[in-house]
């Protein structure tokens, strides 16, 4: 048994270990990544919980709203009791409850262009699990600048994006394939579990970068349609003219 882990946490990390693909060092890469979670709602709660879970060593929260009655039916590091509660603390001690390893970073602030460059810059790897596409916009272009690998998803009804942004030249960058924030729409509904189920891919193919494997959605679009539960991969292509990435 390697000494830098506790008998406590290689029973803890035993079905990760047993994998070949992870094994006890990729449960070291793990434990030595830094990561983000930009928003702490629905996809965040389920991404949050499984890296809390598979032992990601350290792991910063951004989100500066209070958790909401009508929150509860999706965002599921909150109960009934933390009404009105800030999201980071209350998320803190849900996530410190499955897993104590985990150094959480709490940031109980909304991102901005001022801010953002200090909050994310020092992380390994960055999951975007926001609502509005301002602050998907502000985090791809941080992340390509900072080049900082991206996981992006988002969730809308009954449809579900998720995205990977790589940011070697070569590689399409967010702006590829949506050059300008879109009109604003209004507040739509979300079935919670659809957003559970993104955040659970997001986390996966999060867990699987700090590996250092290669994303498959790199240069593609996975879209989820739960009402018809079909899978779709999209093709991203680099656009030329692209404002960020483009000549
Ligand atoms: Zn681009």
């Amino acid at each position: 048994m390697p000494p830098d882990f506790s008998e406590e946490e290689n029973r803890r990390y035993a079905r990760n270990i047993m994998l070949p693909q992870v094994g006890i060092d990729g449960q070291k890469r793990w434990r030595d990544a830094r990561v983000a979670v930009v928003g702490a709602g629905g996809i965040g709660s389920a991404a949050l919980y499984y890296l809390a879970a598979a032992g990601v060593g350290r792991i910063g929260i951004i989100d500066g709203d209070a958790v909401e009655t009508s929150n509860l039916q999706r965002q599921i590091l909150y109960d009934t009791h933390d009404l009105g509660r800030r999201k980071v603390e209350s998320a803190w001690e849900s996530l410190t409850a499955l897993n104590p390893h985990c150094v959480l970073k709490l940031q109980d602030k909304r991102l901005d262009a001022v801010n953002i460059r200090d909050i994310l810059k020092e992380n390994d790897l960055v999951l975007d699990a926001s609502d509005n596409f301002a602050t998907r916009l502000l985090v791809a272009d941080c992340c390509w600048r900072e080049k900082i690998p991206l996981v992006s998803a988002a969730v809308g009804g009954f449809q579900g994006l998720l995205l990977v942004m790589d940011p070697e030249p070569g590689n399409p960058c967010y702006r590829c394939l949506l050059p300008q924030e879109p009109a604003p729409s209004g507040r739509e509904g979300i079935l919670g579990a659809v957003a559970g189920v993104m955040g659970c891919l997001q986390a996966t193919e999060a867990l699987k970068l700090l590996l250092g494997r290669k994303s498959d959605l790199t240069r593609q679009l996975l879209s989820y349609d739960a009402l018809r539960c079909r899978f779709r991969h999209l093709k991203r292509e680099k656009n030329p003219d692209c404002p960020l990435c483009g000549q």
